[in-house]
């Protein structure tokens, strides 16, 4: 039983409810924050109603009329009429109008043939004076919510009540409080749930950001200023890094010139530097890192390169060691695998200094890596930049430079905040020869022209990698999709956990087996058994099959550069920054690829449309990401989850920029001032 069955009204199910919208303790019901608020105090006159915009207004009952499964009621407020429409248990509802009624309704216009309300909120009053003056919160709830009556009115009284007699150990400081102006917890969480006016609402808010970034901002900048006083600088390398360069069978792009030159300087400076590399994927982020590794070497320091696999961490191996070896730099590999007479003799070259470069997996964090002098630590495909890890590495002695290497782009207003401590670096273009991926949304209508034009492609030798999204938390049910089109405030809650469509893989097979017998159509899904999986992936790397149905799923493993066509059914059910990792799947060779998003039937969102148009007009990772912070918000960003900031709830990146600025700037002044600045957790 959880604290919040001591809530008057919370029984067992109300409890569960509230558990599986993430409500579970006192303190999450507190901070489960109105989205909005309906402003009681100002009145919308029916003939000012607007399609999309909240309004409230007293009315009189004119007319009810009965259709089989709608009632519509007509009201009237002296500046004009509108019609209230209702789908749901009519016959009950029926029984609460009459004509002539006095009524509160309150709602969103829409429009169907002429202006209208669907299931608008009512109320009967008796007396105008009785609806003055309140400014009605408006919370996110879940169907589920919904259907228990755990609603508006009851969240507020339920969160006003556990807000009485809640100890708040207010993470800010007394004297942040005091400087900025701020408002007691307790107390802004309380106006922030009963608002005495709208006009405070928009100040409400705001504290309530300053609340989330100042403690974030703070961390950062003591990070920063204690970086500053450890580590070494690197001088740039006069020699090695020439001669490397000297040996590279292609020239550098002018992007990976500057970002050498750039990490160079910040390795010059004294102190331990910390940067990110970004870049997608095949844009060149390990020569950039191994000439960045050269002025360490040179200095004698040692050097780390990290990759998430053992795969990719031989891969690395392979490919550099014999280019590092041209210029006399030994690089050994350590893996989980690594036998142990062999990782013994390795540990005693790095203690001795005659093994300077070592590449591994987070095999190399264990205690008994031991480094003589470990100037940079590279880490390769990092989706996690958490500021606990990079103390950790830091520990490993030395305090060594680190540079993060990562395919997934975090947009500027992201890396400047919640990555603050890091500077970051960006390869924009890809080597020369490389054609973008053409990318089409192809509607329902224009299904069989692609199908077409795949057809007449793979019959001339090209392979269609054809991607199905899995089930879940992006796509709502029809029943979901229904109530939130009725409810702007009902949202379809993104804690189950997806599934993969199999039946759709298999509906696509079919479909293409009805269209022709030309090609030769293969699937791959988790459920199959792994031997069956590995045929069908060998028999399409050999082009015995000129297309893959897959789920996302089978995604992370499967490399097949020849194939140079994609199919991704359901793309609004995708993230974009997935959507973009998939693509980058083909577009390896010199062929022009293409990359079609199959929306299926129904209406479409206009953001949705906007959304997916937005990602096939660009190619650029970055514009992407942007895209996708825009429309989905800092929680759901992919590389951010596990960042350890713990998720900005209140803070938009985008549109508070300004204010996080304000903060970081507020910050550095006040870690400047202070020396260190003790910080809570
Ligand atoms: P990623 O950024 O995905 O880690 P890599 O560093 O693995 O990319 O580089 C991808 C491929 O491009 C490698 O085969 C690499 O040798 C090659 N490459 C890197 N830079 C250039 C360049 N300037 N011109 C041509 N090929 C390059
Ligand atoms: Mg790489």
């Amino acid at each position: 039983m959880s604290d919040l069955s001591r809530l008057t009204g919370v029984g067992p199910k109300r409890e569960k409810v509230l558990a599986e919208a993430g409500i579970a303790t006192l303190r999450d019901l507190i901070y489960h924050l109105p989205r909005r608020y309906i402003d009681r105090t100002k009145f919308t006159p029916i003939a000012d109603l607007a399609v999309g915009k909240d309004a409230i207004f007293p009315a009189t009952v004119r007319s009810i009329a009965m259709a089989q499964m709608r009632m519509m009621v007509t009201v009237e407020d002296g500046s004009g009429t509108v019609e209230l429409v209702f789908f749901n248990g009519v016959q009950f509802l029926r029984s609460r109008f009459t004509e002539g009624q006095r009524l509160l309704v309150a709602g969103v216009p829409s429009f169907f043939r002429e202006l209208q309300m669907v299931h608008p909120e009512f109320q009967s009053i008796k007396d105008d004076q009785e609806i003055k003056g309140e400014v009605l919160p408006r919370y996110p709830l879940t169907m589920d919510m919904s259907e228990a009556h755990v609603e508006h009115k009851f969240l507020q009284k339920i969160a006003l009540e556990a807000l009485q007699g809640f100890t708040f150990s207010d993470a800010l400081q007394e004297n942040h409080r005091r400087e900025l102006g701020l408002l007691p917890e307790a107390d802004l969480l309380r106006s922030l749930h009963k608002p005495a006016t709208a006009e405070e609402i928009p100040a409400l808010r705001k504290q309530l950001k300053v609340r989330e970034l100042l403690p974030l901002s703070l961390r950062l900048e003591a990070i920063k200023a204690e970086r500053r006083k450890v580590g070494k600088a690197w001088p740039e390398s006069a020699k090695l890094k020439a001669a490397l360069r000297e040996g590279l069978p292609f020239t550098l792009t002018a992007g990976q010139s500057e970002s050498v030159s750039a990490i160079t300087a910040c390795q010059a400076e004294p102190g331990q530097f910390c940067g990110l590399l970004m870049g997608d994927v095949g844009s060149g982020k390990t020569v950039v890192a191994m000439l960045a590794a050269a002025n360490v070497l040179e200095a004698g320091g040692q050097v780390a390169l990290m990759a998430p696999t053992e795969i990719l961490a031989s891969q690395h191996h392979q490919t550099l060691a014999p280019f590092l070896a041209k210029a006399g730099i030994r690089a050994g590999l350590l893996t989980g695998d690594t036998p142990k007479a062999d990782r013994e003799a390795m540990m005693a070259d790095l203690q001795s200094g005659s093994l300077n470069f070592l590449v591994g997996t987070h095999a190399l964090y264990s205690g008994d890596v031991r480094f003589r002098n470990l100037g940079l630590a590279i880490i390769d495909e990092q989706h996690r930049f958490g500021v606990e890890q990079r103390k950790a590495l830091g520990a490993k002695g030395g305090n060594p430079d680190i540079l993060y290497m990562s395919a997934t782009p975090i947009p500027r207003t992201l890396a400047q905040t919640v990555f603050g401590d890091l500077e970051t670096f960006v390869l924009k273009e890809k080597p020369a020869g490389r054609l973008p991926v053409k990318t089409r949304l192809v509607p329902p209508e224009k299904r069989k022209d692609m199908l077409g034009f795949l057809l007449k492609e793979a019959v001339g030798g090209n392979q269609v990698f054809w991607v199905v999204p899995q089930i879940g938390a992006k796509s709502p049910t029809a029943k979901a999709a229904k109530a939130a089109a009725e409810d702007p405030d009902i949202f379809v809650p993104a804690n189950k956990r997806p599934e993969e469509d199999i039946a759709s893989v298999d509906k696509i097979k079919t479909e293409l087996a009805a269209f022709s017998k030309e090609w030769k159509v293969g699937i791959v899904h988790g459920k199959l058994p792994p031997e069956k999986k590995e045929a069908a992936l060998a028999a399409f790397r050999k082009g015995e099959l000129n297309v893959l149905v897959a789920t996302t799923v089978i995604e992370v493993g499967v490399d097949v550069p020849q194939a140079n066509l994609m199919v991704i059914e359901g793309p609004d059910r995708f993230g974009l920054a997935q959507l973009h990792q998939l693509r980058g799947r083909t577009g390896r060779g010199s062929a022009q690829a293409w990359c079609f998003l199959a929306m299926p039937n129904g209406d479409w969102p206009v953001e949705t449309f906007d959304r997916l148009a937005g990602f096939a007009e660009t190619t650029d990772g970055f514009k992407i990401a942007e895209i996708d912070l825009r429309s989905r918000g800092t929680g759901n960003l992919e590389g951010t989850d596990q960042s350890g900031y713990g998720g900005l709830r209140f803070t938009d990146l985008i549109e508070d920029f300004e204010l996080t600025q304000e903060i970081r700037r507020y910050a550095e002044a006040q870690v400047a001032g202070a020396g260190n600045v003790p910080m809570k957790p």
